[in-house]
């Protein structure tokens, strides 16, 4: 497996938000971890990309504890795109360039290049490449993001809601090349994100927090209207297309 999370706990001043958790994902695993907002999706992320140190547990990423990596092994191994994007008088190019920053020797090298253009190209940016990312749309920048975690050739990629700035078409192509990604290189990838839907489609397995807690994991097809229910106090129903499990809420009478 790549990413084995231990039993993690963590507080932010003493208040408790996340209280023993404990998954693994295997190679070409996407997992989607969903639940209400404040539930502790972006802590748990923080946690496994030790931006945060849990307060007991450990999170192993192919075979090491990130705890006892540098900034640069941790980099090599995981890339992380964050919810808010920062922008700076930076191209697409270089911003996405910088995401070898992990891997370059001495300068840049043709490889590097090749890899960066690669990129570019699969997310459709090819017209926008040489813009200054403080010139795009929250969803242009987006994908500029994913662009560079992509490029560090990373085991894990951990993604903070990838699609929530981005419009449908946007987003379908998004989690496709995710889903690629994921199955072509055998990586392994932890997201979150909101739409039920869009996550059951695109996700092997799918993990919901409650109060901190996991409530449920499971794979798409095993979900539940009461999980739903119970995690986020909505009633709704589940149905079937095409395979795909479908929540739809319940009407109000
Ligand atoms: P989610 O990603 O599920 O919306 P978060 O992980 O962002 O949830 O937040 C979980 C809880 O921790 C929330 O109650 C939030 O207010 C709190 N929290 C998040 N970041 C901090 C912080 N830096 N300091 C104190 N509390 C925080």
């Amino acid at each position: 497996m790549i990413l084995q999370v231990n039993g993690v706990s963590f507080g932010y001043n003493g208040r408790r938000v996340l209280d023993d958790v404990r998954f693994s994902v295997n190679p070409g695993e996407l997992m989607v971890i969903l639940g209400p907002n404040g539930v502790g999706k972006t802590t748990l992320l923080r946690c496994i990309n030790a931006i945060l140190k849990p307060a007991e547990g450990a999170v192993w990423v192919d075979g090491h504890e990130v705890l006892g990596l540098t900034p640069q092994q941790i980099a090599r191994r995981v890339g992380y795109v964050a919810q808010q994007q920062s922008a700076g008088r930076l191209t697409a190019f270089d911003a996405i360039l910088m995401g070898r920053r992990p891997h370059i020797q001495w300068r840049v090298s043709d490889e590097d290049l090749r890899i960066v253009d690669g990129a570019i190209k699969s997310l459709d940016l090819q017209g926008l490449a040489m813009r200054y990312i403080d010139q795009m749309s929250g969803g242009e920048l987006q994908k500029v993001a994913i662009g560079r975690a992509m490029v560090q050739e990373p085991k894990l990629l951990l993604l903070d809601e990838p699609t929530s700035n981005l419009d449908l078409k946007n987003q379908l192509e998004i989690l496709r090349l995710l889903r690629h990604a994921v199955q072509d290189h055998g990586l392994a990838a932890v997201m979150t994100m909101h739409n039920l839907n869009m996550a059951l489609r695109f996700a092997d397995k799918y993990l919901f927090l409650k109060e901190g807690r996991i409530f449920d994991v499971g794979r798409p097809e095993e979900i539940s209207a009461e999980t739903v229910d119970a995690v986020y106090g909505v009633a709704v129903e589940i149905h079937r297309h095409n395979g795909n499990p479908l929540v739809i809420p319940k009407e109000e009478n």
